[in-house]
């Protein structure tokens, strides 16, 4: 697997958080100087941390609109010793570059595929995931259609793996027909933040397709409560479902640091996997969602 310090062996890997950002700029979307996270070196000290305690791979699904800074990743990376997969691809509506509206969708595709095959902006580093591609809410625009249908074109000419961005874990269902009817492995396909949908009935559909489930928000009580996160982890294993589950915290803001008063990356190693052994749930099960599945979702 390509990671940013060159070709990592996938069978060595100890544990993948599958989503987060290492740095990220959706200050002017969102207006407000939170979202401008750019503090690499309290990132570096935190990933020194997360190394020490086991987790040794993060997927970055920072993409091209979203302040994407590979070289800041790169920094990172060298500093830490964290192996990072970094992503290709366009967010959601209004997070995307203005150039892409005229455009059409194979030419859009080569932007992305150029990225994996060639390497990002002016360097050799090699995107090793098409994400986060996502919709807004309601319905997906015109826009984002034609975004997932390019990612999903990258897909079938690199067989790289897709993830998705849902927000409040909605339009699941719309962007698996989408990416099926493009021909995409939904065995390849990752659908994010599905830990924010509040039916478990909703979460076992999207589970049927053979699509993955990001549980990527952990931590982020203020929208869900970890207890449901865990309870839906539960019923997802129960319907057979565990070798679908991949974890993350999805961190995007400033405040979401240690240093400035938040959770940091280490929260769900120190405080969800107790929380999750301690419902039952095995250290078994945990190593196949944090390891096996990513590696998988890798091959
Ligand atoms: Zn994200």
């Amino acid at each position: 697997m390509e990671t940013v310090r060159g070709n990592i062996d996938i069978e060595g890997i100890k544990a993948v958080y599958i989503h987060e950002h290492l740095k990220i700029d959706l200050s002017a979307q969102k207006k407000d100087e939170d979202a401008r996270f750019d503090q690499s070196e309290l990132v570096i000290s935190e990933m020194k941390e997360l190394v020490s305690k086991g987790i040794d791979t993060i997927v970055e699904v920072t993409n091209m609109g979203m302040g994407r800074d590979i070289e800041a990743i790169r920094y990172i990376c060298n500093e830490s010793g964290i192996n990072v997969v970094v992503s290709t691809g366009f967010y959601k509506e209004p997070f995307l570059p203005t150039y892409v509206y005229s455009m059409k969708e194979e030419d859009i595709s080569k932007i992305l595929v150029k990225e994996i095959v060639k390497g990002i902006d002016n360097t050799n580093i090699k995107a090793g995931m098409i994400g986060e591609v996502g919709t807004g809410k309601g319905q997906m625009s015109e826009i984002e259609m034609k975004i997932m249908k390019s990612c999903a074109l990258a897909h079938v000419e690199t067989g790289i793996p897709i993830y998705t961005h849902t927000t409040l874990g909605t339009l699941a269902l719309e962007q698996l027909k989408l990416l099926k009817n493009t021909g995409v492995n939904l065995q390849k396909v990752v659908i994010g933040h599905m830990d924010l949908n509040p039916s478990i009935e909703y979460l076992s559909k999207v589970a049927d397709t053979g699509c993955f489930l990001g549980f990527d928000t952990i931590g982020k009580i203020k929208y869900q409560p970890d207890e449901y996160r865990i309870k839906a982890i539960i019923q997802l294993i129960k319907r057979g479902h565990l070798n679908q589950i991949v974890l993350s915290q999805d961190l995007t803001r400033k405040s979401h640091l240690k240093a400035n008063g938040g959770i940091g990356y280490s929260y769900l190693v120190d405080t969800f996997i107790p929380q999750m052994l301690k419902a039952g749930i095995s250290q078994t099960q945990i190593d196949c969602m944090l390891k096996n599945n990513p590696k998988r979702l890798f091959i």
